[in-house]
């Protein structure tokens, strides 16, 4: 042995392969290990509101002007709706293609389903301005803790000389917050090991096998999206190779695939992207925090080939024009899902009803949605890291 230790994303990656085989070689005695995982997902979110929270006043302090801060949210969120609509689009042209609901047989007695309130978009918006931000970060309501930091932000550099200490304070806690984050990361292999060995246990081929299509169809919606429109925005954007961008935040899209929850990821994707790509601050902690919240590109592609695999195993055929809606609803509703394990599938009831299919067509999916959740969880955050990148190339940074 020549004593070097073996970099953290190799650990990483043997975590998640040795995880694999201890879930299908363990069976139930994997349990014994799913605090060792839960360990790991609370320090990740523990990390979040701090993080979010210090980083972005900084980064707004350090933009200061409102102007080029709502020119890098225009970017940012046009951006979040292209790759969302254009995830869709994916989606149900899989599902038109393979036909993943054709032949299934349907399970009677599916548990019944309960579909959300769409949201309106008044309550939307009043939503986002905290009546009190103590308890905005005590509850994690990320869009409000965003728009709470903004604005202190941008009022410390408004108050000049006085301001200073109060942007120097958050300065130093960020730094704190992202060693703190790398401490955390050195837990991740063992993290990872726990939460994809009791996965794997909990899933035999038995309960997947009647839906391989679907799953298939999902994988590879979610691979084709990043290997065509994410490697595209890296190449015509931010000039760099792909190879480049993917192994960058590989820890990221990895930790997202077993913690299924784009939240508790952030922290790492954070890292990643600033380590790793190195993209600024200023860019990283608005736009990831932001995208962990609105921009789900792996849910709303999801939710286009679920949408889909219901009409068929319903055998009702889907008309352009209902798929159109589709296209809408699941854009809406993909925003409207919480970066947390299973929220996609909750919405997807939202997309089922605009177009009038039977509620239990979510229920069908409900028993194979942490399998669909890993692939979409890490498409979310992995597309987050690509806006970050191309909203960077176009504030001039070099990457
Ligand atoms: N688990 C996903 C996420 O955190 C959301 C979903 O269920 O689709 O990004």
């Amino acid at each position: 042995m020549s004593g070097k230790r073996v970099p953290l994303i190799w650990q990483i990656g043997i975590g998640f392969i040795l995880g694999i085989l201890a879930g299908i070689i363990g069976g139930d005695k994997v349990k014994i290990v799913e605090p060792i995982g839960q360990i790991f997902l609370t320090l990740l979110k523990m990390l979040i509101v701090p993080l979010v929270f210090s980083s972005l006043v900084v980064g707004a302090a350090s933009i200061g002007d409102p102007r080029d801060l709502g020119r890098i949210g225009i970017k940012t969120i046009g951006l979040y709706l292209v790759t969302t609509a254009v995830a869709i689009v994916i989606g149900l042209a899989l599902g038109n293609i393979m036909q993943p609901g054709v032949g299934l047989t349907l399970s009677e007695g599916a548990t019944a389903f309960k579909a959300p309130e769409a949201p309106d978009i008044k309550s939307v918006i009043l939503g986002l301005f905290p009546s009190n931000p103590i308890k905005a970060a005590a509850d994690g309501v990320m869009l409000q803790i965003i728009v709470f930091a903004l604005f202190l932000g941008v009022s410390a550099v408004l108050a000049g000389e006085k301001g200073k200490p109060l942007i120097a304070f958050f300065d130093s806690l960020a730094e704190a917050m992202y060693k703190l984050t790398g401490m955390v990361m050195m837990l991740a292999p063992y993290g990872v090991f726990a939460l994809i060995a009791v996965t794997v246990s909990k899933y035999g081929l038995s309960v997947l096998a009647p839906f391989a299509k679907v799953i298939f169809a999902v994988y590879l919606g979610c691979f084709l999206h990043a290997a065509i429109v994410y490697s595209g925005l890296i190449i015509l954007f931010v000039k760099r190779s792909p190879l480049w961008f993917f192994r960058g935040i590989w820890e990221a899209s990895l930790t997202a695939f077993v913690t299924r929850s784009s939240s508790a990821t952030l922290p790492i994707t954070m890292q990643n992207t600033q380590t790793n790509l190195g993209i600024s601050e200023k860019v990283t902690s608005f736009v990831l925090p932001l995208g962990a919240t609105i921009n789900m590109d792996g849910t709303a592609l999801y939710q286009g080939v679920c949408a889909l695999f219901v009409a068929q195993a319903y055998g009702m055929p889907l008309p352009l024009t209902a798929q159109v809606t589709i296209l809408l609803t699941a854009t809406l509703a993909s925003i409207g899902t919480a970066g947390v394990p299973g929220a996609g599938l909750i919405m997807l009831t939202l997309v089922l009803t605009a177009v009038g299919l039977p509620l239990e067509g979510a229920a069908l999916v409900a028993g194979i949605d942490a399998v669909l959740d890993m692939a979409r969880t890490s498409i979310n955050v992995t597309g987050d890291s690509a806006v970050a990148a191309v909203v960077a190339a176009w504030e001039g940074e070099k990457l």
